[in-house]
């Protein structure tokens, strides 16, 4: 009896059960024909399932020789079912999704993403598993269609599924129960919210959503809120550790009235829709002070809005949490103390720049001297140190504010950032004449910021009597610390970081549960890439060499690279291989 197609007459779907039982030869004959795996592949992972009693494919992705997809795809054509398409997930009907309950499908890892009548599509990432489709169609009283998928596309599709699912399923409830604990500083705002509660009481559940959206992302930390119209709904994302996730879908008869309300709030002239418009306000949640910046596009669906979220309280401070090495540690330490010189940081947008420098300054502060800070904008609050925020329309760039804080008696100067000749100048100026400067700049990795300086304009001799340490960094996700478990990852993803460092290694990954709402990670750590300016290296640079040259130096010197420093923490189980993979790729 073989049957995986949709039925409507009430017949069971199973799958064909003599496959089960003499599947095993021709199943490696496919992933031979398919040119995945070689003869003798085959020949030793049948004798190493002889021994561990896995099915053949675990005993081919364990052996390094092919990849769960690769066995997805193999094991779909063996029993005639189709390969799941990680996309439709995203289609699926949140009630169709919650037909099997959360905690059925993340055991079996199976995942509903369509519904017909009594026929349910389902992924699943072992398809042989009776026990599991047995109990799936007892709970959900449907026949099955199945899909095959791998394991770590269908937990994806599960983490994803589920959390937009619950959400769409409350959104109703949620208006109606959204409390107003959110108190809005700006006094323009109270009195066009009191204008607007009195005469029109019908925006009132709109007035409630945009203020539920704003306090669920505050509460679940997200950085950014994107809204973003499409052609028959509107999309609310939250970006939590540097990743987009769908949260609200509010129908579209919302869309205008979400957009005004927000326009309003952080003072944007509502009646343009034309152009980009940008505003802010503030908003004070739980005692937390956040800065919401709110800029706005138009698109073809309409305008989209785009929220970040600053909280100026969130900072904490501590330079021993960011997740330095102890060699680390104590070289950024020592740097911060001398007197004068310039301590570089580098890295793309959201790598954590800004937390480093703050973390730093914060513990120069302890020492009696003058702080002050450039920066576009000001982005945390902190005590006795003097903030300025650049303002380029104003005509207060980094150049002008710097030299304007020099004749301020300042000991420790920190520029948000030198993006050119001028303000580079100044700084290392500054840097030689007994300031200590800290900064950010543009580059890839530690050596090429210093090229980066000597390619603005500025002379080898001038970088290295100022230029102390730099370090390059980026930020990963942490993997939940309740719900890790071990893994096997993908092979080719392993090989990028170099098999041979993790051989007999017991890899970590988060299932996902209710503390990190599916997603397997909570929280971000720093990769750090820390090089210090030795004689040697300072040879290099007046001879003008390329930053490869240098970085070659660096290592042989014992420079921690960022790849080196992923590889670490993949080792000790704060992160996954695939989270480091594009660190590993850039190198
Ligand atoms: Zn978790």
């Amino acid at each position: 009896m073989k049957s995986q197609e949709p039925r409507s007459d009430g017949e069971q779907v199973i799958v064909d059960s003599s496959k089960l039982t003499f599947g095993t030869k021709r199943f490696g004959e496919l992933l031979l024909e398919d040119g995945v795996i070689s003869e003798d592949d085959l020949i030793a992972a049948l004798e190493r399932q002889r021994s561990t009693g896995e099915r053949l494919g675990e005993a081919l992705v364990n052996a390094g020789v092919a990849t769960e997809r690769e066995i997805a795809r193999a094991l779909a054509r063996q029993l005639d079912l189709s390969v799941f398409d990680l996309g439709r997930i995203n289609e699926a009907d949140p009630e169709d999704v919650l037909t099997i309950p959360e905690a059925m499908a993340r055991k079996y890892h199976a995942v509903a993403f369509a519904k017909e009548g009594r026929t349910l599509s389902v992924a699943m990432a072992d398809p042989l598993d009776l026990l599991a489709i047995d109990d799936i169609r007892g709970a959900t009283r449907c026949e099955l269609r199945i899909e095959v998928g791998c394991r770590v596309d269908i937990d994806d599709a599960i983490g994803r599924a589920y959390q937009s699912a619950t959400a769409g399923a409350h959104f109703e409830e949620a208006i109606e129960g959204a409390k107003l604990e959110l108190g809005v500083t700006d006094t323009r705002y109270d009195e066009i919210d009191e204008q607007e509660l009195r005469s029109k009481a019908a925006d009132a559940p709109i007035v409630r959503l945009v203020d539920l959206i704003l306090a669920q992302a505050i509460a679940e930390r997200a950085t950014d809120i994107h809204i973003e119209p499409l052609t028959d709904r509107v999309v609310v994302r939250y970006r939590i550790d540097g990743v987009l996730y769908d949260t609200l879908t509010p129908p579209k008869r919302f869309r205008d009235a979400i957009m005004v309300r927000i326009k309003i709030l952080s003072d944007m002239d509502v009646a343009e829709r034309r152009i980009p418009l940008d505003g802010r306000f503030t908003a004070r949640f739980e005692n937390r002070d956040i800065d919401v910046r709110v800029s706005s596009l138009p698109t073809v669906y309409g305008e989209k809005m785009a929220l970040r979220l600053l909280d100026r309280s969130a900072f904490a401070g501590d330079i021993a949490k960011l997740g330095f090495g102890p060699e680390t540690l104590t070289a950024f330490r020592s740097a911060l103390l001398k007197p004068y010189g310039m301590v570089l940081i580098s890295g793309p947008t959201g790598s954590g720049k800004s937390t480093t420098l703050y973390s730093g300054l914060s513990e120069l502060n302890r020492n009696a001297c003058n702080i002050t800070t450039l920066e576009d904008p000001v982005e945390y609050h902190l005590e006795r140190i003097n903030q300025v925020n650049i303002n380029n329309k104003a005509g207060m760039t980094f150049a002008r504010g710097l030299r304007a804080l020099l004749r301020q008696d300042p000991d420790i100067i920190m520029i948000g950032e030198v993006r050119d000749l001028e303000t580079a100048e100044l700084a290392i100026r500054s840097a030689l004449t007994g300031h200590l400067v800290l900064s950010t700049v543009h580059a890839n990795d530690s050596a090429s910021t210093l090229t980066r300086l000597i390619d603005m304009g500025i002379e080898p001799y001038l970088v290295t009597s100022a230029v102390h340490l730099v370090m390059a960094q980026r930020l990963v996700r942490r993997v939940c610390p309740d719900c890790r478990t071990s893994y096997e990852p993908d092979q080719l993803a392993l090989e990028s970081l170099g098999r041979e460092r993790f051989e007999g290694v017991e890899f970590t990954r988060g299932v996902g549960c209710k503390q990190c709402k599916g997603r397997g990670y909570r929280g971000r750590v720093g990769l750090y890439e820390l090089l210090e300016v030795t004689p040697e290296l300072v040879q290099l640079v007046l001879e003008n060499s390329s930053a490869g040259v240098l970085k070659a130096k660096a290592v042989e010197q014992g420079l921690v690279t960022l790849k080196e420093s992923a590889v670490r923490k993949v080792l000790d189980g704060t992160t996954t291989v695939e989270e480091v993979l594009a660190i590993a790729s850039e190198s």
